[in-house]
């Protein structure tokens, strides 16, 4: 269905890097970038362009721009949201999400992943010190730092600073006007490899998933759609709020399973039952 076919892989930030090795290798596609297309126009982490609509829309809007502008009808884009963990208090998450659209065949397939794995952070800072700190912590120089006046502010923003010089004279430059600066990670793929591996994870998820053949129609993109709870306590037996099932649908024919127990176990530790662990 895909072997030969050109790949467009819709960034700016060298995603492909990542992303092509394993459609190259999975799907036997020849993957290429589009130099003209600007995803920075459908919204920006540093906030000179707010992202207007939810990732997903954003992710898929993003593909399909790339795509017109390309003239080609098979192609990946992501989209990465940052911020603290829906369930783990104190802990950032990065949330990626990749969408692969192929117009010829009617396909659209997306993955998405949450993952503990990033250094997502932010701080004022008044002290070389506390720079360096902050700094050592994200993981520089491997990876990029922002620097700015204060959180938000757009007026004078250093970003993809990936030296101690150039780290060194912002923060003096903007210390010196504002008296403090504020420090951040910059979250684009090319200037972040922690980010970089979870797109790397996501991809691979993708490719299994593009892989994945519906029973009925064989069309590609078979996949979890949805997953139930109930996995019974193994003390008292009722229900818990564990995964019991996932929901496999077809997006091409709506056929659709349920495969119980996806995580190998049949009962779940008291531990996580609302009645025995309250
Ligand atoms: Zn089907
Ligand atoms: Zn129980």
């Amino acid at each position: 269905m895909f072997e030969g076919r050109r790949l467009l892989i819709a960034t700016k930030h060298q995603k492909e890097s990542v992303i092509a090795p394993i459609m190259q290798r999975e799907l036997g596609v020849d993957c290429f970038v589009c130099p003209e297309f600007d995803s920075d126009l459908l919204g920006t982490f540093t906030g000179e362009m707010e992202r207007t609509d939810d990732a997903l829309t954003t992710v898929k809007n993003k593909c399909l721009q790339a795509m017109a502008l390309a003239k080609c009808d098979l192609a990946i884009a992501s989209e990465g949201s940052f911020g603290p963990h829906p369930i783990i208090f104190f802990a950032n998450a990065d949330q990626e999400i990749l969408i692969f659209i192929d117009q010829k065949n009617g396909l659209e397939i997306t993955v998405s992943e949450l993952s503990l794995s990033t250094n997502f952070n932010g701080a004022n800072v008044n002290s070389e010190n506390e720079l360096q700190a902050f700094a050592a912590d994200a993981g520089f120089s491997l990876h990029g730092l922002i620097l700015r006046k204060q959180k938000g502010d757009l007026a004078f923003m250093v970003k993809g600073i990936t030296d101690w010089e150039t780290l060194l004279s912002s923060y003096h430059k903007v210390k010196l006007d504002n008296g403090s600066a504020y420090v951040e990670t910059d979250m684009r793929a090319m200037f972040n490899p922690t980010r970089m591996k979870v797109i790397e994870t996501v991809t691979k998820k993708l490719a299994d998933k593009i892989k994945s053949l519906c029973p009925s129609c064989q069309m590609a993109g078979f996949g979890v759609v949805e997953a139930e709870q109930g996995l019974p306590c193994e003390l008292c037996g009722l229900p818990t709020r564990s995964t019991l099932a996932h929901v496999y649908r077809c997006a091409h024919c709506h056929f659709s399973l349920e495969r119980q127990y996806p995580h190998g176990k049949e009962k779940e530790d008291p531990m996580y039952c609302d009645l025995c662990n309250p």
